[in-house]
């Protein structure tokens, strides 16, 4: 293998790259650099992933090759989103940061033109752009192309993915004949080749890896399952994986929205990224993706792509693209820098054929597996807290003084029963989510009609200790589970009252409440109206009072995620008992 030196990178260059702690070339680098660097080079039409190292492969040579005295633009790169033209124009900064007089610029579209325009006027000897805006740019004559001896064009099948074929013939033909082009894409459609046989002369043809391959590194797992599951099966999934950190994947912002916001007040670290979101929007949540401070990021593909990550745990398909490329694209956003990643699709019995097809893209068997049953999570976070109590750093100056008094309080219990209790203040959220949860992988008529039995009927069974009542306001009164919650804590004066499942109906209600509240509730309840009409609350076990309005199937039992709810809690936010949140957004409706 050569070194930077033997491939014809120079003084501050070198020391630089030194510094960013580049200490070999990698393939990509060892191709392209001696090409660009020479006089004769030929194009290059390259297919590299993202995280092969293609930016400084390009960015070390045209900077290198760039004449400061002269003012003109003389390199141009093209890239599909604002934050990999930013990315590239950064890294550029950074390899030159002892060659000064170099002027790079990054133009790209939803920011102020007027700054761009400036900045190109103050000198800029290689432009990183957008395609869209470069355009613009050329149209306004602010940026000339006529004289530039290269342009690079990044992620080209991404570009024209996103439509810009137009713009970038329009771009390309404005370019003069004797420049040198380079095209970098992680596949190659037909319409990426068209592209390279209508501009580029005498292309070198490489690949960087497999041909059209996922990176090596990365294993592909599927879980398939009704699409009404798919979420539970993504919050399984995550629950499966307590280390994990990951862009999830969505095909509509809509559907980004929707997700973030589920998995947000189910208490994960999580946050969306989409084209809905201002600029400003989007850079902050990148930014926390970064540092780690959300552990799931659910994203478009168009919004993720500039984002660089190089150790996501894992990619996970809550959707699987339309464009079978798209997959590979997802997919090698993990295994990266030598690390190994998972790729996830939850994905819908209907799409077999899908997979088959994306297992031939990747050259990849895809593994099926069931998904994890709530026991399963459960021993797999067990052993986590486990794992985590191992590992945490005791800081005895802060404890030692309170230990004496510790031990006096603790000293009834013995060593297994001691463990038992401080595992259980952090895994106990689990138990009792999971706790009678149906395996997702079973069909749901079975799935009910398991539940019927153990239900005995379509009535369903009041838990112990609770007693249901019939509350005659519903949807049609505009009442919401935190607005029964409200009313349970309101009317009786009483904070913390176990409340069980709440059963909102279109003009009729059912909850659980604390047996040992029933008479306060019957007391206070009984005496109030709402919004105008008299509140009327019953023991349940008794028909509501107008009988025929609820039919049999109303009242049947709901799957078996069950809710708890506490009524002191009603406006609490931020903790991670999941169950509570998700499942009481599901009353909404
Ligand atoms: P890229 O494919 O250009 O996005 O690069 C992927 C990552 O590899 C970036 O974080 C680069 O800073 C890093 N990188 C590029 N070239 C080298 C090199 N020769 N040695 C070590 N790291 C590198």
């Amino acid at each position: 293998m050569k070194s930077f030196v033997e491939i014809g990178i120079e003084g501050g260059f070198l020391k630089a790259i030194e510094e960013l702690g580049f200490e070999k070339p990698m393939p990509v680098q060892e191709k392209v650099i001696p090409q660009l660097l020479s006089d004769e080079g030929n194009d290059i039409v390259a297919l590299a992933q993202t995280g092969t190292g293609k930016t400084a492969a390009f960015g070390l040579p045209l900077l290198q090759r760039v004449n400061t005295k002269n003012k003109k633009t003389q390199h141009v790169i093209i890239s599909p989103t604002r934050e990999l033209c930013v990315q590239i124009a950064e890294d550029l900064k950074d390899y030159s940061k002892y060659n000064d007089k170099i002027k790079i610029v990054a133009v790209f579209g939803g920011a102020s033109i007027e700054h761009q325009i400036k900045a190109i006027k103050r000198g800029a000897h290689i432009i990183s752009a957008t395609p869209g805006r470069l355009l613009d740019l050329i149209k306004r004559r602010v940026v000339d192309l006529r004289n530039i001896k290269t342009v690079v064009l990044d992620e080209a099948d991404e570009m024209l993915n996103m439509g810009f074929r137009e713009d970038l013939e329009a771009i390309l033909t404005d370019t003069p004949k004797e420049k040198q082009a380079l095209l970098f894409s992680a596949t190659m459609p037909k319409e990426v080749k068209k592209i390279a046989d209508k501009f580029m002369n005498n292309a070198i043809e490489f690949t960087v890896g497999k041909k059209n391959a996922g990176a090596e590194n990365v294993s592909h797992i599927c879980y398939s399952v009704h699409a009404k599951d798919r979420y539970l099966a993504l919050k399984r999934i995550v629950d499966f994986n307590p280390n994990v950190y990951g862009i999830v994947f969505c095909r509509t912002r809509r559907e980004t929205q929707d997700v973030a916001e589920k998995l947000m007040q189910d208490g994960y670290n999580a946050d969306a990224l989409h084209g809905d979101l201002s600029q400003a929007q989007r850079d902050v949540v990148m930014g926390k993706f970064r540092v780690k401070h959300i552990s799931l990021l659910v994203a478009t593909d168009v919004a993720a792509r500039g984002l660089d990550v190089t150790d996501l745990t894992h990619v996970i398909n809550y959707n699987l693209p339309d464009e079978l490329e798209i997959y590979t694209h997802r997919s090698g956003r993990t295994g990266r820098a030598g690390k190994f990643g998972i790729s996830i699709i939850i994905s819908n019995l209907k799409e077999k054929r899908k997979i088959s097809l994306i297992e031939k893209q990747i050259g990849k068997k895809i593994e099926h597996l069931p998904v994890p049953l709530g026991k399963e999570i459960c021993k797999v976070q067990l052993f986590h807290v486990i794992d985590r109590m191992q590992k945490v750093a005791v800081d005895s100056a802060q404890i030692d003084e309170f230990i004496p008094e510790i031990s006096k309080k603790l000293e009834w219990l013995d060593r297994d029963e001691l463990i038992k209790k401080f595992v259980s203040v952090e895994f106990n959220r689990f138990t009792e989510y999971y706790k009678n949860t149906p395996d997702l992988n079973k069909p749901s008529d079975e799935r009910k009609s398991r539940k019927d039995r153990d239900g005995g009927s379509n009535r369903r069974n009041t838990q112990q200790g609770y007693t249901r009542f019939f509350l005659n306001l519903g949807q049609m009164d505009k009442i919401r589970p935190v607005d029964l919650i409200g009313m349970v804590n309101d009317f009786t004066g009483i904070r913390d009252i176990e409340i069980g499942e709440i059963d909102i109906k279109k003009t009729f209600s059912f909850f659980e409440v604390d047996s040992k509240f029933k008479d306060e509730l019957l007391t206070a309840f009984n005496t109030q109206t709402y919004k105008g009409r008299k509140v009327n609350l019953e023991i349940s076990g008794k028909e509501p009072a107008k009988k025929s309005r609820s039919s049999r199937s109303d009242r049947r039992n709901r799957d078996g995620d069950k809710p708890r709810f506490k009524s002191g809690r009603k406006s609490s936010r931020g903790s991670r008992n999941s169950s509570e949140k998700s499942d009481r957004k599901r009353y909404k409706k």
